[in-house]
């Protein structure tokens, strides 16, 4: 079986390496030295704009993809960010800047927030994803492409080393 020929489609197996950068230059995350990224492809389990480019690609190719909010984690929105008086926290919590709390929705759904601030009286909670807001800058090289088992497909993600094991 010649995997090597295949080329990016959906339904098929993606192993990458990556490093996403900001504007700026800085690194935000990259995939682990000698362990590429898997994904199963066409099932949004990347980002839409990087999705969208990687359509095509073969292994070894590589290619600098650039991703706006909107393609990406979303644009920022203020009112998603609240200033909560301590008092309403759980009492046996103690806020630090960073640390993820669950916090109930009127519809009654728990959502995860992020602890911004941390003052005297109030936390200021901030519901955007971590990277909502920033441009996204891909350097990807394609390790792999193959078609996807029948089990991978019927659960919508990969299996196996750099997948899910259940
Ligand atoms: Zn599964």
């Amino acid at each position: 079986m010649d995997t090597e020929k295949l080329v990016i489609a959906d339904n098929r197996v993606v192993a990458m390496n990556y490093t996403l950068s900001d504007s700026e230059g800085t690194v935000i995350d990259q995939s682990d030295q000698g362990s590429p990224l898997l994904y199963l492809h066409g099932h949004q389990n990347i980002v839409p704009g990087l999705e969208r480019e990687l359509t095509g690609m073969k292994a070894g190719e590589s290619k600098l993809v650039v991703v706006s909010p909107e393609e990406g984690y979303g644009t920022r929105e203020e009112e998603m960010v609240l200033k909560v008086p301590l008092s309403e926290l759980p009492s046996d919590l103690k806020p630090e800047v960073g640390m993820t709390i669950g916090m109930e929705t009127e519809q009654g759904h728990t959502v995860p927030v992020r602890i911004a601030q941390v003052a005297a009286d109030h936390v200021q909670l901030d519901a955007n994803h971590e990277l909502a807001g920033i441009t996204l800058h891909f350097d990807i090289s394609i390790e792999e492409v193959r078609d996807a088992s029948e089990e991978e497909l019927t659960h919508g993600h990969v299996h196996g080393p750099g997948g899910h094991h259940h």
